[in-house]
């Protein structure tokens, strides 16, 4: 390929909304045959809003709620803005959390009002001997059945509650991924979220294979695999917990709304967040290189 062509190549992607590193890029991107998706941000807007709150036997709703909206209020997560608004709403002011840290891909740990409160994964409250109760167990499946997001609340060495917030999938995306399909491209679902919603986003978007429960130091091994099956693999992301996969796949994409550690590891950002966007990257690199032979 000529340096001119490909040059051509990158300006006509600046009019598509594609931000593409160097002119190498467009070769690889010609090369892709498999798309690997990351869920939320993604292909989902991002934009949770909690929806539901069920607490264990004697404990008290308003009190979940301002414990674990103090503790989410202090991170930028999708499901953490969901859920710290969703609370404020439902009882005003919340606490300064004294300690904070985010748990990457489980959730979050603090101090509110002197309380050590977890949020997160059912896994992350296992990790501190939180096992949830049945009841707690029943309104988290109930709601996963349903496609959406459901995290735990405990502190004091008990699981408390359990908060339900809802994605929402791009209207793009799965005219995205039927244009993937169109390219010759097998669409792939890569998520840290559970199953079911892995399987009902999955469904709603026309994707039938996907990874779910993926920790984010391990979503670069899925690249990885997918890559010793001999595929040439483009992932699509746009969290910190994408970047190591973004930098793994032959073609990283990320997107234009997303972290900056997500798009400094890309090699073609997706300014407008939107899927159709990588569609047309791969169509522009065949066209382009196709010019110059
Ligand atoms: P994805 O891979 O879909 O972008 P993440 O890897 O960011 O998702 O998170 C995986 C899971 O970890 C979430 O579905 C949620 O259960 C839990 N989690 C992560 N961060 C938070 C948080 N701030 N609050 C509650 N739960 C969280
Ligand atoms: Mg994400």
């Amino acid at each position: 390929a000529t340096p001119m062509a490909l040059m051509v190549g990158t300006g006509r992607g600046a009019q598509l909304g594609i931000l593409i590193k160097g002119p190498e890029v467009l070769e690889n991107t010609r090369r892709v045959d498999t798309v690997v998706l990351d869920k939320t941000g993604t292909v989902t807007t991002g934009r949770m809003a909690l929806t539901g709150v069920a607490v264990t036997e004697g404990e008290d709703e308003e009190e979940v709620l301002r414990l674990a909206g103090a503790l989410e209020n202090a991170s930028e997560h999708p499901i953490a803005r969901a859920v710290a608004s969703g609370a404020a709403a439902r009882v005003g002011a919340l606490p300064v959390p004294e300690d904070f840290a985010n748990i990457e891909g489980l959730g979050v740990q603090g101090v509110v009002d002197g309380r050590a409160v977890l949020v997160g994964r059912v896994a992350l409250l296992e990790e501190w001997s939180q096992a949830l109760p049945a009841d707690l167990s029943r309104a988290l499946e109930a709601a996963r059945a349903e496609g959406r997001t459901a995290v735990a609340v405990g502190w004091d060495g008990r699981a408390r509650g359990v908060l339900v917030v809802a994605d929402t999938v791009k209207p793009t995306s799965a005219e995205a991924v039927r244009q993937f399909r169109e390219l010759g491209l097998t669409p792939i679902l890569l998520t840290g979220d559970n199953e079911a919603v892995a399987r009902s986003v999955a469904a709603e978007v026309g994707i039938d294979e996907i990874f779910s429960e993926v920790m984010p130091a391990d979503k670069v091994d899925v690249v990885t695999r997918l890559q010793a099956e001999g595929r040439t693999v483009a992932m699509v992301g746009d969290g910190v917990n994408d970047a190591a996969a973004l930098a793994q796949a032959d073609l990283g994409l990320s997107m234009g709304t997303g972290t900056d550690v997500a798009i400094e590891a890309s090699d073609l950002t997706l300014v407008r967040g939107d899927l159709r966007a990588a569609a047309d990257a791969v169509r522009l690199s065949r066209r382009t290189l196709t010019t110059i032979k």
